[in-house]
Protein backbone atom coordinates (compact mmCIF):
# COMPACT_ATOMS: atom_id res chain seq x y z
CA UNK A 1 0.00 0.00 0.00
CA UNK A 2 1.69 3.37 -0.48
CA UNK A 3 2.18 5.41 1.80
CA UNK A 4 0.38 9.15 1.93
CA UNK A 5 2.07 11.19 4.13
CA UNK A 6 5.49 9.92 2.59
CA UNK A 7 4.15 10.68 -0.80
CA UNK A 8 2.65 13.93 0.23
CA UNK A 9 6.10 15.43 1.42
CA UNK A 10 7.54 14.06 -1.49
CA UNK A 11 5.39 16.23 -3.55
CA UNK A 12 5.63 18.84 -0.74
CA UNK A 13 9.27 18.45 -0.72
CA UNK A 14 10.21 18.71 -4.62
CA UNK A 15 9.88 22.36 -5.41
CA UNK A 16 12.70 23.40 -2.75
CA UNK A 17 14.42 20.49 -4.09
CA UNK A 18 13.96 21.42 -7.58
CA UNK A 19 14.53 25.17 -6.82
CA UNK A 20 18.16 24.93 -5.11
CA UNK A 21 19.17 22.49 -7.88
CA UNK A 22 18.06 24.89 -10.61
CA UNK A 23 20.22 27.87 -8.26
CA UNK A 24 23.37 25.64 -7.92
CA UNK A 25 23.57 26.05 -11.87
CA UNK A 26 22.56 29.44 -12.51
CA UNK A 27 24.06 31.67 -10.05
CA UNK A 28 23.85 30.88 -6.44
CA UNK A 29 24.05 35.15 -6.01
CA UNK A 30 20.06 34.85 -6.33
CA UNK A 31 19.58 32.63 -3.26
CA UNK A 32 16.82 33.95 -0.85
CA UNK A 33 19.17 32.95 1.77
CA UNK A 34 21.87 35.47 0.90
CA UNK A 35 21.71 38.67 3.02
CA UNK A 36 19.16 41.40 1.09
CA UNK A 37 20.54 45.22 1.66
CA UNK A 38 18.22 48.58 1.58
CA UNK A 39 19.24 51.97 2.39
CA UNK A 40 17.49 53.87 4.79
CA UNK A 41 17.89 56.46 7.23
CA UNK A 42 17.64 56.48 10.49
CA UNK A 43 17.47 59.73 12.89
CA UNK A 44 20.25 59.39 14.58
CA UNK A 45 24.76 60.02 14.48
CA UNK A 46 27.34 57.69 14.99
CA UNK A 47 31.55 57.75 15.58
CA UNK A 48 33.70 55.38 15.14
CA UNK A 49 35.79 54.29 17.78
CA UNK A 50 38.43 52.11 16.28
CA UNK A 51 39.90 51.95 12.80
CA UNK A 52 37.25 48.72 12.01
CA UNK A 53 33.94 49.48 9.62
CA UNK A 54 31.92 49.57 12.56
CA UNK A 55 28.36 49.21 12.52
CA UNK A 56 25.64 50.18 15.10
CA UNK A 57 22.73 48.22 15.79
CA UNK A 58 20.00 49.89 15.64
CA UNK A 59 17.23 49.09 17.96
CA UNK A 60 13.83 49.91 16.73
CA UNK A 61 10.76 49.70 19.45
CA UNK A 62 8.18 49.04 16.66
CA UNK A 63 8.99 45.62 15.75
CA UNK A 64 9.92 42.33 17.17
CA UNK A 65 13.57 42.31 18.03
CA UNK A 66 15.48 39.19 17.13
CA UNK A 67 17.94 39.25 20.12
CA UNK A 68 15.42 40.29 22.63
CA UNK A 69 14.93 37.41 25.02
CA UNK A 70 11.08 35.55 25.94
CA UNK A 71 12.17 36.05 29.87
CA UNK A 72 14.19 37.91 31.99
CA UNK A 73 16.08 35.23 33.09
CA UNK A 74 17.05 34.19 29.64
CA UNK A 75 18.29 37.64 28.84
CA UNK A 76 20.26 37.49 32.15
CA UNK A 77 21.78 34.02 30.73
CA UNK A 78 22.95 35.58 27.77
CA UNK A 79 24.06 38.86 28.82
CA UNK A 80 27.40 40.17 29.45
CA UNK A 81 28.66 36.49 30.31
CA UNK A 82 31.96 36.16 31.66
CA UNK A 83 35.10 34.72 31.35
CA UNK A 84 34.49 34.00 27.76
CA UNK A 85 37.02 31.60 25.95
CA UNK A 86 39.37 33.21 23.82
CA UNK A 87 41.62 31.77 21.31
CA UNK A 88 44.19 32.77 18.28
CA UNK A 89 44.31 29.32 17.40
CA UNK A 90 42.32 27.10 14.82
CA UNK A 91 40.25 24.50 15.96
CA UNK A 92 41.32 22.34 13.07
CA UNK A 93 45.30 23.33 12.15
CA UNK A 94 45.82 24.97 14.70
CA UNK A 95 47.44 28.01 12.51
CA UNK A 96 47.04 31.61 14.23
CA UNK A 97 43.35 32.89 12.93
CA UNK A 98 42.51 36.52 11.58
CA UNK A 99 39.85 37.58 13.55
CA UNK A 100 37.14 39.08 10.99
CA UNK A 101 33.61 40.19 12.81
CA UNK A 102 32.99 41.26 16.25
CA UNK A 103 29.71 41.69 18.23
CA UNK A 104 30.95 43.90 20.90
CA UNK A 105 28.35 45.34 23.88
CA UNK A 106 28.15 49.27 23.07
CA UNK A 107 28.18 50.27 26.65
CA UNK A 108 31.62 47.89 27.68
CA UNK A 109 33.81 47.47 24.88
CA UNK A 110 35.75 44.34 26.28
CA UNK A 111 32.51 42.26 26.00
CA UNK A 112 32.38 41.07 23.00
CA UNK A 113 32.59 37.78 20.87
CA UNK A 114 34.45 37.31 17.69
CA UNK A 115 34.48 35.39 14.45
CA UNK A 116 37.92 34.94 12.91
CA UNK A 117 39.21 32.75 9.89
CA UNK A 118 42.29 30.34 9.13
CA UNK A 119 44.18 31.53 6.36
CA UNK A 120 45.82 28.27 6.51
CA UNK A 121 43.10 25.71 6.13
CA UNK A 122 40.15 27.99 4.95
CA UNK A 123 37.98 27.41 8.70
CA UNK A 124 36.31 29.84 10.55
CA UNK A 125 34.90 29.88 13.99
CA UNK A 126 34.44 31.70 17.19
CA UNK A 127 37.56 32.80 18.58
CA UNK A 128 36.08 34.53 21.68
CA UNK A 129 32.75 33.53 23.41
CA UNK A 130 31.14 32.01 26.16
CA UNK A 131 32.97 28.83 27.91
CA UNK A 132 32.47 25.41 27.45
CA UNK A 133 30.64 25.24 30.39
CA UNK A 134 28.48 27.82 29.39
CA UNK A 135 27.78 25.88 26.57
CA UNK A 136 27.33 22.66 28.04
CA UNK A 137 24.80 24.25 30.08
CA UNK A 138 22.55 25.76 27.63
CA UNK A 139 22.34 22.26 25.92
CA UNK A 140 21.42 20.59 29.09
CA UNK A 141 18.57 23.17 30.02
CA UNK A 142 17.54 25.68 27.06
CA UNK A 143 18.22 23.41 23.62
CA UNK A 144 15.34 21.50 22.38
CA UNK A 145 12.71 22.61 24.77
CA UNK A 146 10.41 24.87 22.63
CA UNK A 147 8.35 21.99 20.86
CA UNK A 148 6.52 19.07 21.64
CA UNK A 149 8.26 15.77 21.22
CA UNK A 150 5.46 14.87 18.77
CA UNK A 151 6.30 18.39 16.89
CA UNK A 152 9.81 17.36 16.59
CA UNK A 153 9.37 13.86 16.03
CA UNK A 154 6.75 15.03 12.99
CA UNK A 155 9.77 16.50 10.87
CA UNK A 156 12.36 13.23 12.08
CA UNK A 157 11.02 10.51 10.47
CA UNK A 158 13.46 7.58 10.02
CA UNK A 159 14.67 8.68 6.53
CA UNK A 160 16.79 5.60 4.49
CA UNK A 161 18.82 8.33 2.80
CA UNK A 162 21.68 7.96 4.82
CA UNK A 163 21.83 4.11 5.25
CA UNK A 164 21.17 4.18 1.25
CA UNK A 165 24.48 6.56 0.62
CA UNK A 166 26.71 4.87 2.33
CA UNK A 167 26.19 0.84 1.57
CA UNK A 168 28.84 0.89 -1.11
CA UNK A 169 31.40 2.19 1.78
CA UNK A 170 30.54 -0.52 3.70
CA UNK A 171 31.47 -4.43 3.84
CA UNK A 172 29.41 -6.96 4.80
CA UNK A 173 28.60 -9.01 7.87
CA UNK A 174 27.18 -7.28 11.29
CA UNK A 175 28.54 -3.91 12.11
CA UNK A 176 28.95 -1.85 14.75
CA UNK A 177 27.91 1.92 14.30
CA UNK A 178 28.45 5.24 16.08
CA UNK A 179 26.27 8.21 15.89
CA UNK A 180 27.81 10.80 17.42
CA UNK A 181 25.31 13.19 18.95
CA UNK A 182 22.03 11.23 17.45
CA UNK A 183 19.31 13.32 18.39
CA UNK A 184 16.38 10.98 18.43
CA UNK A 185 17.84 8.73 15.90
CA UNK A 186 15.82 8.93 12.49
CA UNK A 187 19.07 8.34 10.33
CA UNK A 188 20.76 5.57 11.84
CA UNK A 189 17.65 3.35 12.51
CA UNK A 190 17.71 1.68 9.16
CA UNK A 191 20.83 0.32 9.57
CA UNK A 192 19.03 -1.33 12.95
CA UNK A 193 16.89 -2.73 10.86
CA UNK A 194 19.58 -4.47 8.33
CA UNK A 195 21.35 -5.78 11.74
CA UNK A 196 24.12 -3.85 12.46
CA UNK A 197 24.41 -2.97 16.06
CA UNK A 198 23.96 0.81 17.29
CA UNK A 199 26.04 2.84 19.40
CA UNK A 200 24.81 6.60 20.51
CA UNK A 201 26.26 9.52 21.74
CA UNK A 202 23.79 12.41 22.86
CA UNK A 203 23.90 15.51 24.87
CA UNK A 204 20.63 16.29 25.31
CA UNK A 205 18.25 14.48 28.16
CA UNK A 206 15.61 14.37 26.51
CA UNK A 207 16.92 13.41 23.20
CA UNK A 208 18.92 10.45 25.21
CA UNK A 209 15.88 9.24 26.82
CA UNK A 210 13.81 9.03 23.59
CA UNK A 211 17.04 7.20 21.98
CA UNK A 212 17.18 4.32 24.77
CA UNK A 213 12.92 3.77 24.51
CA UNK A 214 13.02 3.30 20.61
CA UNK A 215 16.56 3.08 19.05
CA UNK A 216 19.11 1.27 21.05
CA UNK A 217 20.19 0.88 25.01
CA UNK A 218 23.67 1.20 23.74
CA UNK A 219 23.10 5.32 24.71
CA UNK A 220 25.74 7.42 26.31
CA UNK A 221 24.31 10.54 27.81
CA UNK A 222 26.53 13.35 27.73
CA UNK A 223 29.03 15.68 25.56
CA UNK A 224 31.53 13.17 23.56
CA UNK A 225 34.84 14.51 25.67
CA UNK A 226 32.82 13.40 28.91
CA UNK A 227 35.15 10.78 30.54
CA UNK A 228 32.19 8.89 31.44
CA UNK A 229 31.02 8.51 27.60
CA UNK A 230 34.64 8.21 26.70
CA UNK A 231 35.01 5.49 28.91
CA UNK A 232 32.20 4.04 27.27
CA UNK A 233 32.67 4.18 24.18
CA UNK A 234 36.13 2.39 24.53
CA UNK A 235 34.46 -0.56 26.43
CA UNK A 236 32.10 -0.82 23.52
CA UNK A 237 34.45 -0.31 20.55
CA UNK A 238 36.01 -0.78 17.93
CA UNK A 239 33.06 1.07 15.60
CA UNK A 240 32.89 0.16 11.74
CA UNK A 241 30.64 3.13 10.78
CA UNK A 242 31.28 6.61 12.83
CA UNK A 243 28.03 8.44 12.18
CA UNK A 244 28.17 12.14 12.71
CA UNK A 245 25.43 14.76 11.22
CA UNK A 246 25.31 18.37 12.26
CA UNK A 247 26.82 17.92 15.25
CA UNK A 248 30.53 18.85 14.78
CA UNK A 249 29.68 22.27 13.76
CA UNK A 250 28.56 22.63 17.95
CA UNK A 251 31.66 21.09 19.10
CA UNK A 252 34.90 23.30 20.94
CA UNK A 253 37.78 22.18 19.02
CA UNK A 254 36.82 18.93 17.09
CA UNK A 255 40.51 18.24 16.32
CA UNK A 256 41.10 17.73 20.17
CA UNK A 257 37.42 16.58 21.06
CA UNK A 258 37.44 13.80 18.39
CA UNK A 259 40.63 12.92 19.42
CA UNK A 260 39.44 9.41 20.65
CA UNK A 261 38.27 8.30 17.07
CA UNK A 262 41.54 7.50 16.75
CA UNK A 263 41.51 4.70 19.27
CA UNK A 264 37.58 3.80 18.70
CA UNK A 265 38.13 2.99 15.09
CA UNK A 266 38.48 -0.34 13.48
CA UNK A 267 40.53 -1.14 10.97
CA UNK A 268 38.87 0.03 8.04
CA UNK A 269 36.48 2.18 9.70
CA UNK A 270 34.24 4.62 7.66
CA UNK A 271 33.24 8.15 9.53
CA UNK A 272 30.40 10.03 7.80
CA UNK A 273 30.70 13.92 8.71
CA UNK A 274 27.97 16.36 7.75
CA UNK A 275 28.16 19.77 8.38
CA UNK A 276 26.75 23.18 6.78
CA UNK A 277 29.95 24.67 4.48
CA UNK A 278 30.92 28.20 5.55
CA UNK A 279 30.80 29.70 2.24
CA UNK A 280 27.32 28.97 1.68
CA UNK A 281 25.49 29.16 5.25
CA UNK A 282 25.54 32.76 5.45
CA UNK A 283 28.05 34.47 8.00
CA UNK A 284 24.80 36.54 9.65
CA UNK A 285 23.83 32.99 10.48
CA UNK A 286 26.93 31.84 11.78
CA UNK A 287 27.49 35.17 14.08
CA UNK A 288 23.94 35.38 15.26
CA UNK A 289 23.69 31.83 15.72
CA UNK A 290 26.28 31.01 18.66
CA UNK A 291 25.04 27.10 18.60
CA UNK A 292 27.25 27.04 15.46
CA UNK A 293 30.64 27.54 17.28
CA UNK A 294 32.46 27.45 13.64
CA UNK A 295 31.98 26.83 9.88
CA UNK A 296 33.50 24.21 7.54
CA UNK A 297 35.09 25.24 4.11
CA UNK A 298 35.56 21.94 2.09
CA UNK A 299 39.33 22.18 2.86
CA UNK A 300 38.83 22.51 6.46
CA UNK A 301 36.22 19.44 6.71
CA UNK A 302 39.18 17.82 5.15
CA UNK A 303 41.81 18.54 7.19
CA UNK A 304 39.94 17.67 10.27
CA UNK A 305 39.27 14.08 8.81
CA UNK A 306 42.91 14.12 8.10
CA UNK A 307 43.33 14.70 11.85
CA UNK A 308 41.29 12.38 13.03
CA UNK A 309 43.00 9.35 10.67
CA UNK A 310 40.54 9.51 8.05
CA UNK A 311 41.08 10.27 4.36
CA UNK A 312 38.47 11.86 2.29
CA UNK A 313 37.24 9.51 0.16
CA UNK A 314 34.21 11.32 -0.74
CA UNK A 315 32.81 15.23 -0.22
CA UNK A 316 29.80 16.69 -1.60
CA UNK A 317 27.33 19.36 -1.19
CA UNK A 318 24.05 18.17 0.02
CA UNK A 319 21.00 20.08 -1.69
CA UNK A 320 18.37 18.13 0.13
CA UNK A 321 19.02 18.56 3.70
CA UNK A 322 17.12 21.06 4.92
CA UNK A 323 15.93 21.71 2.21
CA UNK A 324 18.56 24.22 1.58
CA UNK A 325 22.01 24.52 -0.33
CA UNK A 326 24.13 25.02 2.37
CA UNK A 327 25.05 22.03 3.93
CA UNK A 328 27.96 19.39 2.61
CA UNK A 329 29.11 15.57 3.66
CA UNK A 330 32.33 13.84 3.90
CA UNK A 331 33.22 10.11 3.80
CA UNK A 332 36.92 9.29 5.26
CA UNK A 333 38.27 5.76 5.76
CA UNK A 334 40.64 5.20 8.14
CA UNK A 335 44.13 6.20 6.79
CA UNK A 336 47.37 4.12 7.62
CA UNK A 337 49.53 6.71 7.81
CA UNK A 338 47.56 10.18 8.55
CA UNK A 339 50.26 12.20 8.20
CA UNK A 340 50.65 11.64 4.68
CA UNK A 341 47.65 12.36 3.56
CA UNK A 342 47.48 16.14 1.17
CA UNK A 343 45.31 18.68 1.74
CA UNK A 344 45.32 22.02 0.77
CA UNK A 345 46.97 24.50 3.27
CA UNK A 346 47.81 28.24 2.57
CA UNK A 347 44.71 30.54 1.27
CA UNK A 348 44.55 34.21 -0.28
CA UNK A 349 43.09 36.35 2.36
CA UNK A 350 41.91 37.93 -0.85
CA UNK A 351 39.36 35.18 -0.62
CA UNK A 352 37.84 36.16 2.44
CA UNK A 353 37.90 39.96 1.59
CA UNK A 354 35.73 38.80 -1.20
CA UNK A 355 33.03 36.89 0.51
CA UNK A 356 33.05 39.76 3.09
CA UNK A 357 32.78 42.32 0.25
CA UNK A 358 29.95 40.15 -1.16
CA UNK A 359 28.07 39.15 1.85
CA UNK A 360 27.75 42.62 3.80
CA UNK A 361 27.26 44.31 0.35
CA UNK A 362 30.30 46.40 1.30
CA UNK A 363 30.36 48.01 -1.84
CA UNK A 364 26.56 49.35 -1.52
CA UNK A 365 27.65 50.73 1.88
CA UNK A 366 30.64 52.58 0.55
CA UNK A 367 28.22 54.31 -2.30
CA UNK A 368 25.25 54.77 0.78
CA UNK A 369 24.07 58.46 0.43
CA UNK A 370 22.02 58.13 3.73
CA UNK A 371 23.27 56.91 7.40
CA UNK A 372 21.72 53.44 7.92
CA UNK A 373 21.03 50.46 6.05
CA UNK A 374 19.14 46.92 6.94
CA UNK A 375 20.00 43.57 6.01
CA UNK A 376 17.11 40.98 5.66
CA UNK A 377 18.58 37.69 6.61
CA UNK A 378 16.78 34.62 5.56
CA UNK A 379 13.32 34.15 7.70
CA UNK A 380 14.36 36.75 9.93
CA UNK A 381 12.76 40.06 10.39
CA UNK A 382 15.35 43.20 9.11
CA UNK A 383 17.90 44.31 11.34
CA UNK A 384 18.67 47.72 10.88
CA UNK A 385 22.33 49.27 11.52
CA UNK A 386 23.51 53.11 11.40
CA UNK A 387 27.25 53.59 9.55
CA UNK A 388 29.11 56.55 9.70
CA UNK A 389 31.05 58.82 7.39
CA UNK A 390 34.08 57.10 8.08
CA UNK A 391 33.52 53.47 7.81
CA UNK A 392 31.37 54.12 4.45
CA UNK A 393 35.00 55.04 3.49
CA UNK A 394 36.65 52.23 5.17
CA UNK A 395 34.32 49.69 3.23
CA UNK A 396 36.69 50.50 0.03
CA UNK A 397 39.73 48.55 1.57
CA UNK A 398 38.14 46.13 4.03
CA UNK A 399 41.38 44.39 4.16
CA UNK A 400 42.52 47.40 6.18
CA UNK A 401 40.03 47.44 8.56
CA UNK A 402 38.89 44.10 10.41
CA UNK A 403 37.34 42.85 11.87
CA UNK A 404 33.72 44.49 11.39
CA UNK A 405 32.64 45.71 14.92
CA UNK A 406 29.05 45.72 15.08
CA UNK A 407 27.72 47.08 18.22
CA UNK A 408 25.09 46.10 20.31
CA UNK A 409 23.73 48.11 22.69
CA UNK A 410 21.03 47.06 25.32
CA UNK A 411 20.98 43.49 23.76
CA UNK A 412 22.49 40.81 24.06
CA UNK A 413 25.46 40.13 21.53
CA UNK A 414 23.67 36.65 20.20
CA UNK A 415 20.64 34.58 19.47
CA UNK A 416 20.05 31.07 20.32
CA UNK A 417 17.82 28.88 19.08
CA UNK A 418 15.96 26.37 21.44
ZN1 LIG B 1 43.15 26.16 10.28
Amino acid sequence: MIDLTRLKNRVLGYPPYAYYFILERLNRKWSIERTRFRACTVNAEVQDYSNSIEFFLFKEHNRGNEFEQPTEERAKLVSNIANKFRTDACFVCASPLTPIVQIVNFDDHCDYVEYSWCQQCDHSQYSVLPSKEWITNWYLTNWDTSKSLDQNLEVRRPTYRYYNRLKEYLGGGKLKVLDIGAGYGEKILPFKEHGHELFCTEATPRRADYLRRHVTPNVFLGSFDDPGVQEQLLRHGPYDLIFSYHVVEHIYNPTEELQLLKQIASKDAIFYLAIPEFYKEGILNNIYQMEHVESFSRNSGKYLLKQLGFETICAKDDLFQYYSDYCQYFVGKKAESPESIRVDTGFNRQKMTDYLNEVFHLDQIQRLSSNAFSYTYFKHAPLTYLVSKDTKQKCRQVEKHLPIRIYHKNLPLFWMVS
